[in-house]
Parts: structure tokens; sequence; C-alpha cells
């Protein structure tokens, strides 16, 4: 657990303006790593996708990977970046386990995107923010840190590396200081975020899995006195790996920060690292000698120069924003703006396109999607998309509604057997047997024991009182074990008891 003491949130928006940076690392979904041939796909064994050239061993020679600067380009090109006519990578020098060169092939003062802008919305307010670069790398292996109860390196008994990673191809989306959020800021840090693997997805340039870590946000915060101009010392969150938890973690370096400036201390420039489990960040290295990478331009790969005809061609195949993707989906499924939001806020625009896709009425998706599973997910402390469902189930399990062979309720039963990992929808009714009794004759059969054994209520239809059938039919959907469709039930019953 942290320790750190936390200011109430309002009383530092108060005092303070919170200034917020974001950096994203977006891996491509090339087939092959950055400088090589080797497989960049997720899950293998360990050190089984590397060469001599990702290895960083003498004598090995690096080339770019074309598909990997196409992408960067369109990248730019969805941001309003300017693509730089000719650029250059650059050797950004450090010792770590996790990159055996000895440094990481990046671009340091030529980024091949830069000065863009993008537009989101949060609380209903438009915000723009401004783009610094953009610009190509290559990952880091992955250390695995074993022996500990945190999977941390604190605790560990020792170390071991996969290379597998190490020389994938990234794109690093830096902003410029987001000022003038103010209280929203956590929340524009998260709209943003959501936005970038909108678009990204559309462009389908990345698998975009923040809990595979192939969309990965840093978030800087920084905190100055309001009216002030100059911004204050700034902490760099790490292993922020949902879209709530940016909101979160950026809201609780504000509250932090907040605690030590009223105290008339001082933050440190430092790495922070955020804990999912308790909500808090702790601190990693110190960023005071962060400009000590020593870069220089890489001198075994030639420069990056795109032909302007390349670019416009590029151009083309950028897909519309998301936001007027979103307003024609708003349109074709008949919601209001105030609707939209909703589910732009719930990060189910995908989710409910892809449902839609797959059978389903735009109003059954969305229902799904905003209920039930935005109910599952909160309480798994998940986002939607992390949720163990697809959009292809989702719509399977409402064909099942629309053919009446479940209902509503038993719809729930069945989604929360799908998360757990049971099976398809239509294989989990069959194997659990949760089909509504179609079979009239045992109905007629619950129905007739109900009446039996509730003289005075059957009386009372009898009379007239058809209102009180809702006891009855409550009965006798407890009886069938909710298994029944609820409006045969009212049927049968007042055709026994009324006539009709
Ligand atoms: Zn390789």
């Amino acid at each position: 657990m942290s320790h750190d003491e936390l200011m109430d949130y309002d009383q530092v928006l108060a005092l303070y303006e919170p200034v917020i940076g974001l950096e994203v690392h977006v891996e491509l979904n090339t087939a092959s790593k950055m400088f090589c041939g080797c497989s960049t796909a997720f899950g293998a064994e360990p050190n089984s996708q590397t060469c001599p050239v990702c290895m960083g061993l003498p004598g090995s020679l690096p080339m770019v990977n074309a598909k990997a600067v196409e992408s960067a380009i369109r990248i730019g090109l969805a941001l309003n970046c300017s693509i730089a006519a000719r650029c250059r990578f650059a050797r950004k020098n450090y010792f770590y386990p996790d990159m055996t060169k000895n440094f990481q092939t990046s671009q340091d003062d030529e980024p091949i995107c830069f000065g863009g802008r993008v537009e989101v919305e949060a609380e209903n307010q438009r915000f723009t923010i401004d783009i610094e670069r953009a610009h190509m790398e290559e990952d880091a292996g992955k250390s695995v840190h074993v022996g500990g109860a945190t999977g941390r390196i604190q605790g560990a008994a020792y170390s071991l590396m996969d290379y597998n990673r190490g020389g994938v191809p990234l794109v690093e989306i830096v902003t410029k200081p987001v000022v003038g959020a103010g209280a929203l800021a956590p929340q524009v840090a998260r709209a943003y975020v959501s936005h970038l693997r909108d678009m990204m997805r559309a462009l389908g340039v990345s698998d975009v899995k923040m809990e595979q870590g192939s969309l990965r946000c840093d978030a800087n915060v920084s905190l100055r006195p309001i009216g002030s101009a100059t911004l204050g010392k700034r902490t760099e969150t790490k292993n922020i790996n949902s879209l709530r938890s940016i909101e979160r973690a950026v809201r609780h370096e504000i509250c932090r920060q907040g605690a030590i400036l009223a105290a008339g201390g001082s933050v440190t420039q430092e790495t922070r690292h955020w804990h999912e489990d308790g909500s808090y960040t702790s601190p990693g290295r110190s960023k005071e000698n962060a400009e000590d990478y020593r870069y220089f331009p890489e001198p075994d790969l030639v420069p990056v120069a795109p032909s302007p005809e390349w670019v416009e061609q590029l151009r083309a195949t950028i897909p519309q924003p998301p936001a007027v993707r979103q307003a024609e989906l708003r349109q074709a499924w008949g919601l209001t703006e105030a609707e939209m939001r909703d589910v732009v806020a719930a990060g189910a625009v995908d989710l409910i396109a892809a449902t839609v896709e797959a059978g389903a009425t735009p109003q059954t998706a969305r229902k799904w999607w905003l209920t039930e599973l935005s109910r599952q997910a909160n309480a798994h402390g998940v986002d939607l998309e992390s949720l163990a469902i697809t959009p292809q189930a989702v719509a399977e399990v409402q064909r099942l509604v629309d053919d009446q062979v479940i209902n509503d309720k038993l719809a729930r039963q069945v989604i929360e057997a799908v998360l757990a990992g049971q099976g398809a929808p239509a294989q989990i009714v069959a194997d659990q047997g949760l089909a509504l009794v179609s079979d009239t004759s045992a109905l007629q059969a619950a129905v007739d024991q109900v009446i039996a054994e509730n003289p005075e209520v059957a009386d009372k239809i009898r009379s007239g009182k058809v209102q009180a059938a809702g006891a009855l039919i409550g009965a006798v959907m407890k009886q069938m074990r909710g298994q029944a469709d609820a409006a045969k039930v009212r049927q049968l019953l007042l055709a026994v008891l009324t006539g009709r």
C-alpha cells in the first residue's frame, strides 16, 4: 500500500492547475520486426524469435521495415501531423538487460511525424490536444522476475530475459503539454488514449491491446499555482494498462502532488509506477539525468525519405476521424447525442458496431454492452473490451432471446457462463439445460399446481382482479427455475381462471 499523503481533489483544483502530457507507445502489427526478419507473433517460446540483428551481434546490419514506415506515416497523417521529407534514426544509448545492443534504435531530433493535433471530448466539452511528434523506434525485450510475490523485481529471486519483443516496431506519440483541462484532466487523458485506440484500430496498424502491452501509455502530470505561467516539476507514471487506470492514475498524481506542494514541499521529478491493485503510484528511477542518452545518428541505416507521391497515396487510405464515424453511427443506430456520448465514454463504439455486424439490432447490442456487460466489467475492474466475450457471442445470445430459446434473465446467466470460459452461448444453453420449457403440458402442469396451492389469489383473479396474476406468474416462473416465457405463463394462467 501507498503511504503517500493525498489532498482532496477539489481542494487541489482550488489552488493548482494540472498540466498533463501523454506518451503513447503503439506496437505495430507488422509480421516482422523493425530492422530484421524475425517474427513479431505474441506468446511464442521465449527467445525463439531472435537473430543476430535484433540481438545486436557484431557484424550484423539492420534494414528498415518498409511496412512499419508506412504505418508510421499513416498514423502521422491521421494525427494531422506533417511528414518529414527526410529523417534519420538515432541511437539512444543506455545499458539495461532488456536491450542487448546497449542502445535502442529510435529517432531523436528528426521524427518522421511532427506538429499534429486531435480533438477529443470529455464530459460534453471539446479539447484540442496538440501532438508534438510521432516517431519510430524498436521495442525492448521483456524481463521476467521469478520468485517474488508480485512478479516485480523487488523481492524476486532472479530474473530471466525474453528477447522476442526486442526489435518489434513501435510508434511513440508524444503530446505537447495539455493545459486548460482543469478538473477534467483525468477524463481528458482517458478520452485521448481512447481516441488513439479507436484511431489505430480503424487504421489497422496495431492490435491496440492495452493488457498485452500493444498500446502503452505513460502519463506526465505536474501542477502549477493557478495563474502561473511556468510549468511545475512533473512525474511520469508508467505501467498503466487500461483506460480506466489512466484516469485514476492521473487523478492520484494530482492529489499526491497537491499534498506535497500545499505542505510547502517540492515534487521530485521522477518516473513512477502505477499499482493497479491498490490504485496508487510508487517511485521508480529518478529522471534528473534524463538527457544522458547521448543520442547520435544511426550510422548503419540510410535516412528515410518518403516521396510526396507516396505520402499522398497513403493519405487517401486514412479512415474518417473517429468523431465523424461516430456521428454516422449515431444516425444509423437512431441514438440521441447523449446516448451516443454514453456509448463513446464506455468505450463501446467498436464493440456495438461489431455486434450489429454479427446480426444484432443496434438497440439490443447497445443494451447488452451498456448494462449487463458494463456491470460485469466494473465488477472485474477491467475495460469492456477486455471482457472474455466477443461481439459475435453477444449477438448469438440475442439471437437465442429472439428465437425464444431463452429469456433476458437466462441470457444474463448465459453471458456470465461465457465470461467464465464455459463455452459459446448455444453450447452453454445445451450443456446446462437453460432453454425455456416450450412444452405446453409441462407449463400447464406447473400452472395448475400453483393455482391449487394459492386458492385465495386464484379466486381474486376469477372475480376480475387480473392484476393479482403477477404473484402466481412469479410462482410458476420460480417452479420452472426461470426457464419459462412469462408471457406464455400469463396466457395459460388467465385461460384457466377467466376463460380468456
Ligand atoms: Zn531478429
